[in-house]
């Protein structure tokens, strides 16, 4: 079987987060964020994708941060068609987020191209408006978290709970291809013991499967810093079919946790109350 990651963001830099999980039967991204920081880093967001969004079958979002969700919207536009998975906190909270980052680009292009017509340069176009991230949000479907869901040909997904912004998941994995072998990616925070033991868990779980179906297990984790070295892990792992389990915190945690801090009770809760 031949498993194809590739990262598009978050890899070498800390936002735009996005990669893509190819088989021989499906492709798949995880999430699909806006670049942030230097005007280096935000002309990235102008670009064309690096793949072909009509060619995707579905995609995971982790959480609705907008440098996991911020380019979701020029995904459809682009010409995506399936579905997004994501939870259902997460699903609201994207539906708040996307329109109103569809807006900021739009005021900011139309005050940039103002300044432009004064100095004779061409207008520029946003990278998607408010109107387009509505369109964006027809295509969520929400999912619970500990539900194993097909979410393409041979490709199955389980949200675990994150314990980072309202609704955030680590996204887990199953991988089949042909019916011979099954591999299994997780995305996941290790600071965490109660999704460290999840994890644990489930790695017993499928460490009979894995004798009988002769898969691997990865375990991948996303944040700032180590980025390279969680690239090399997961290259390694891939090659030698060994087991591999990083991970560290998302960069946005800490202001995650400051907005939310008005928020108290379990991820049931659909709507934050920022403070
Ligand atoms: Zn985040």
């Amino acid at each position: 079987m031949s498993i194809r990651v590739t990262f598009h963001g978050a890899a070498g830099a800390v936002t735009g987060s996005c990669f893509r999980l190819e088989t021989s039967r499906a492709r798949i991204l995880v999430d699909c964020g806006l670049f942030q920081g230097s005007k280096t880093e935000k002309e990235l967001n102008y670009r064309d994708f690096p793949f072909e969004p009509a060619r995707i079958d579905a995609l995971v979002l982790t959480h609705a941060h907008i440098d996991h969700s911020g380019l979701v919207p020029k995904l459809v536009k682009a010409g995506f068609s399936g579905r997004v998975h994501a939870t259902e906190e997460t699903a609201d909270l994207a539906s708040i987020m996307l329109p109103d980052s569809g807006a900021i680009q739009e005021s900011e292009v139309a005050r940039l191209n103002r300044r432009n017509a004064q100095r004779g340069r061409p207008a520029v176009t946003p990278i998607y408006g408010a109107d387009d991230a509505a369109r964006a949000l027809a295509h969520f479907t929400a999912q619970d978290y500990g539900a194993l869901v097909e979410i393409a040909p041979g490709i199955r997904l389980r949200f675990w709970n994150a314990g980072h912004l309202l609704g955030s998941a680590s996204a887990e994995i199953l991988i089949e291809d042909g019916g011979e072998r099954l591999r299994r990616l997780g995305l996941a925070d290790p600071r965490r013991a109660l999704e460290q033991e999840r994890l644990a868990q489930s790695e017993r779980e499928i460490g009979g499967g894995r004798e009988a179906l002769g898969g691997d297990v990865l375990g991948v984790a996303q944040g700032p810093g180590q980025r390279l070295r969680t690239v090399h892990a997961l290259d390694r792992a891939t090659h030698r079919h060994q087991r591999a389990r990083l991970g560290f915190a998302p960069p946005c945690a800490r202001s995650a946790r400051s907005t939310f801090s008005g928020v108290t009770g379990s991820s049931s809760m659909r709507t934050p109350t920022a403070s």
